[in-house]
């Protein structure tokens, strides 16, 4: 299924383009599909609490007439008029430090704020889209992780509030399909870095290429030996929207096969910069995983989705604008 720009009444006439919501629409990620969304005819409502958002992140979009940016929080009461097309939910915290400074916030955006924008889509007939997370797979005990295995997540463990959140927004996505008939989506999308991360958000890349850019040591958790594989935001935000434009409910793995150590990308960043900041060992988090590599053989057999850009390539381009972001005179305020 691709989706139309343009709505059609019976006679075949022009009845209007179609609309998208994306919830969390002003942070990292959404800020990307509303883009892209845009650029593909549709309208846009982007609706965010700015909890680890910005308004920044889309105001190139502000003023134009296919773009809304409702100030929401998915917990409450939503109410969009008017019909709606596809249902993007993406609204929850993302980054451990972000998680673990709102707890409670993760676990309700998870879970009331999934139920809402299930309830949304099915009221308006939508197709819903939820962005689900590698994390469901917890510290993995089968390796790379295909979309069958389970997962090994410690329910109590700090990052609990995050994993279990997701587990639960996946099976209420579910119950939503089987019960309603609403017909949803769900995506596990692994670590993806990219222009407009907030250089203080906690996660690897960020704060590799903010260390290196100021000449403090980098922090590499444990001995650096732990793996990920991290995906070009664009390429992540062209699987999402493959899987948006397909009827697959998944859950279907987004993400770059390409593994690394955590040593291995620590060094490559500081050579991309030309730094000489030292690395610098720390503890490694509780339940950080060990590994972590996605089997996307499903997004490319099912979707016809996988990645191009390479990490040097992507690594390169996110320097770059990271360089400019922090010369701004307050880039502390973003993060
Ligand atoms: P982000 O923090 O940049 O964006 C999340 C957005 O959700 C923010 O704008 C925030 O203000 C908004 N939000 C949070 N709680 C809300 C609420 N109650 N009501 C309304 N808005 C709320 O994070 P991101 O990296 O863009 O991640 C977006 C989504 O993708 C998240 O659901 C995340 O779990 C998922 N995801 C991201 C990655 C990644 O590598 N970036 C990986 C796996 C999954």
């Amino acid at each position: 299924m691709s989706l139309p720009t343009h709505r059609r009444d019976d006679d075949g006439a022009r009845r209007g383009a179609r609309r998208a919501v994306v919830t969390g629409g002003a942070g990292f990620l959404g800020s990307y599909l509303c883009e892209r969304l845009i650029e593909r005819g549709m309208e846009v409502i982007c609706m965010d609490n700015f909890l680890t958002g910005s308004p920044d992140n889309v105001a190139h979009l502000m003023g134009r007439p296919e773009f809304r940016l409702v100030e929401c929080d998915l917990t409450g009461f939503v109410h969009v008029p008017g019909d709606v097309d596809l249902v993007l939910h993406f609204a929850s915290a993302a980054s451990p430090v972000d998680y673990l400074r709102h707890p409670i916030e993760t676990l309700k955006v998870g879970s009331l704020g999934t139920l809402h924008a299930l309830g949304l889509a099915k009221d308006k007939g939508a197709r819903f889209v939820l962005a689900s997370t590698s994390e469901v797979y917890g510290d993995p005990l089968e390796h790379p992780q295909r979309e069958g295995y389970w997962g090994n997540v410690n329910p109590v463990g700090p990052r609990s509030v995050y994993d279990e959140a997701k587990r639960f927004a996946e099976s209420l996505t579910t119950a939503y399909r089987n019960s309603h008939g609403t017909d949803t989506a769900i995506v596990r999308i692994f670590n993806t870095y990219g222009p407009r991360m907030r250089p203080h958000d906690g996660r690897a890349i960020p704060t590799f290429i903010r260390q290196a850019l100021s000449g403090e040591p980098i922090t590499v958790a444990g001995d650096g030996g732990q793996t990920r594989s991290v995906c070009y935001v664009t390429d992540t935000v062209e699987g999402i929207l493959a899987l948006a434009e397909s009827d697959f409910a998944g859950p279907v793995n987004i993400g770059n096969p390409a593994e690394l150590t955590m040593l291995a990308l620590a060094e490559t960043i500081r050579d991309l910069t030309g730094s000489s900041s030292p690395i610098e060992f720390v503890e490694r988090p509780a339940d950080d995983p060990a590994v972590r590599r996605p089997d996307t053989s499903l997004a490319e057999s099912r979707l016809g989705w996988r990645p191009e850009v390479d990490v040097l390539d992507g690594l390169r381009r996110t320097i770059a604008w990271f360089t400019e972001e922090l010369r701004r005179p307050e880039p502390v305020s973003r993060g």
